[in-house]
């Protein structure tokens, strides 16, 4: 199940050029994703780690996963898609096996991104009522594997990963986070970004982006892609809606003349 979800670099197909706005959170993440995958050997003294988790935070739709998809991509690292229904099964100890084969095929297929959508569900807090046994021992199994990418500067394996509700995660998940980056709902300069770039494509010589990006307060990236795409099927149903329309005048022409037919042959 789990090497199902290996995407290769080359196979992603999501570059930061995809992405509208969001410059700051791009750059640092080149920063602490880049090097340490291309150049592990550069961290291999005593002060300088690699960052083995980095958080992204932030309402739904504002590009979490966008931006793990780019990221892996211009790092040249595979892509592993994991969440909780990934790991789990129903049968008893495969939840853990499962845990420890994603970081074997991590390292197999390294550099390599883990991103664990959702994190919250897979790794929330110790302490919350009835927290299930299965959970905890999913928890603690990755754990381990994330600590002994910490003491092995060579392997070329990062967590990533995202959530909406960060104050839900393990305390000592988060702690594992050695870099937790908020992604918060566009302003307004960031969702005239944002449109330009999902319009990119499209010929919308006449649309005023800095109107319809001051109409959309509260939009996340996610809301203007469906606006977007709601807009652009506008002219499609008024192309369908005509030619529904000819289809009838020309039935109704067609019943006409045989109907005239008729009465012609009945006199
Ligand atoms: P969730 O928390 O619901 O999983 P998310 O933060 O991971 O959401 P994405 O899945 O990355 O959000 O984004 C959903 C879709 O919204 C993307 O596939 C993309 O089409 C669009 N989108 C979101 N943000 C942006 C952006 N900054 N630029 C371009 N498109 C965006």
């Amino acid at each position: 199940r789990i090497r199902r979800e290996v995407i290769p670099a080359n196979e992603i197909g999501v570059t930061f050029s995809d992405i509208g706005a969001l410059d700051e959170i791009k750059k640092s993440l080149q920063e602490v994703v880049m090097l340490p995958l291309r150049r592990p050997d550069l961290f291999t003294g005593g002060l300088l780690k690699p960052c083995r988790g980095i958080l992204l935070f932030g309402p739904p739709g504002t590009g979490k996963t966008m931006l793990a998809k780019a990221i892996a991509n211009e790092s040249g690292a595979s892509f592993i898609n994991v969440s909780m229904s990934t790991i789990t099964s129903k049968w008893f100890g495969e939840d853990e096996k499962n845990v420890r084969a994603l970081f074997t095929l991590a390292a197999k297929v390294a550099p390599t991104i883990i991103f664990v959508d959702e994190v919250d569900s897979m790794m929330g807090q110790r302490t919350r009522v009835g927290e299930h046994e299965a959970m905890r021992k999913i928890k603690n199994e990755f754990m381990t594997h994330w600590d002994g990418l910490l003491t092995n500067a060579g392997e070329r394996i990062l967590v990533l990963a995202a959530t909406n509700r960060p104050f839900d995660l393990d305390e000592a998940i988060i702690r594992r986070f050695e870099r937790r980056i908020m992604v918060g709902l566009p302003s307004i300069e960031s969702r005239e970004k944002i449109l330009r770039t999902l319009l990119a494509k499209d010929k919308v010589e006449d649309l005023d982006f800095k109107e319809l990006a001051a109409m959309t307060e509260g939009y996340s990236g996610s809301d203007l892609k469906n606006l977007c795409v709601t807009a652009a099927y506008r002219p499609v149903r008024e192309l369908l809606k005509q030619e529904r329309l000819k289809d009838m005048e020309r039935k109704k022409t067609e019943e006409a003349g045989t109907s005239s037919e008729e009465s012609t042959s009945e006199t």
